[in-house]
């Protein structure tokens, strides 16, 4: 099926599309909690250019970056004025 094959730049399925789509976005909104990019290759702030790897980065973050975007999550909640500009 055409729609499986992603590498050369075709269509993904819907649910492939929707995972990777997840990942961006948990990526991104992870910045914005002061997390910067990570050396694990299955972490979701491990950064690469390829849509490929996309595929291999797993729905989580690693125990590092967890903790940092706990961390970080905890204070804003905390003291929210002061992050607030
Ligand atoms: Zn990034
Ligand atoms: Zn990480």
């Amino acid at each position: 099926m055409r729609t499986r094959r992603n590498e050369d730049g075709s269509p993904a399925t819907k649910e492939r599309f929707t995972e990777r789509l997840a990942k961006v976005a948990l990526h991104e909104v992870a910045h914005t909690f002061m997390l910067y990019h990570c050396d694990d290759p299955q972490c979701l702030m491990h950064f690469s250019p390829r849509i490929g790897h996309l595929d291999i980065v797993v729905l989580a973050f690693c125990d590092r970056c967890e903790f940092v975007l706990r961390e970080n999550v905890f204070q804003l909640y905390l003291h929210p004025r002061e992050l607030r500009r």
